[in-house]
């Protein structure tokens, strides 16, 4: 049985008007896992490790800053810090190796190994993020979730009917667990009627978004918005997800 605990805030999210429920839930997993690494997890030794390990990304850090705790976001990163120095000194001695290279025709330096090398350990330490992974791993669930009530409970299946569809990047994220969360029967039902409800949803925003540069038009002028004046902001958040999470 699919627990509560996805059950629920699936069903809440559903209950509301909004454009795409998954990045609804993904905005709330957020911003209760930036709280949890800055509160409750600062006295959990084993969340310590591996976010002294791998960080947060960007995003999460941006999160992160605009709270007010700074001191408990200073230990978090004083502690990850020295995880990243521990892991370029070993780079830093790497590099220094090159200098006293021989190098010539027949013999290259292994200069690219190491270019390598840092590479992945800049690309590493700027992505890797304790955040996006607790939300990789619950969209999973929610996901997972979706497909199964769908599938299991008509009173979700009208809910979902009645609802929007989603932003194509939990859209393509819907379809990757298509094959793993529903049968081929029940697969063969659900992408139809998702398949309609994205086109229908990606008509709309595309009637509402060339109403809005047509309103740019001195001769327009007296034509009424309708639903087209925030169509800027829900087109890019249909076509790219939420840009305004930094915000909550
Ligand atoms: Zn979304
Ligand atoms: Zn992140």
């Amino acid at each position: 049985m699919k627990e509560q605990i996805y059950t629920i805030p699936v069903n809440e999210v559903y209950d509301t008007d909004c454009a795409c429920p998954l990045c609804e839930l993904e905005k709330r997993i957020e911003t209760e896992s930036v709280e949890y690494s800055l509160g409750a997890a600062m006295m959990e030794p084993d969340f310590r490790v591996e976010s002294n390990e791998r960080g947060y990304c960007n995003k999460h850090y941006g999160m992160m800053f605009a709270r007010p705790n700074k001191l408990s976001l200073a230990l978090v990163l004083d502690t990850h810090m020295i995880e990243v120095r521990k892991k370029f000194d070993e780079l830093k001695k790497s590099a220094a190796a090159l200098k006293g290279a021989k190098t010539g025709f027949f013999k290259k330096s292994n200069a690219s190994d190491v270019a390598e090398k840092l590479y992945n350990f800049g690309k590493n330490v700027t992505e890797d993020c304790m955040v996006c992974k607790k939300v990789s791993f619950t969209m999973e669930r929610y996901i997972d979730v979706i497909l199964y009530m769908w599938a299991t409970r008509d009173e979700f299946k009208e809910k979902f009917s009645r609802s929007k569809g989603f932003c194509l990047k939990h859209f393509y994220e819907v379809c990757k667990m298509i094959p793993k969360s529903l049968s081929d029967a029940d697969a063969a039902k659900f992408i139809p009627e998702l398949a309609e409800k994205e086109g229908a949803l990606l008509d709309a925003l595309q009637e509402d978004i060339h109403k809005f540069t047509l309103k740019f038009d001195y001769r327009n002028k007296d034509m009424p918005w309708g639903t087209a004046e925030d169509a800027p902001i829900r087109t890019i958040e249909v076509l790219a997800g939420s840009i305004n999470e930094n915000e909550s």
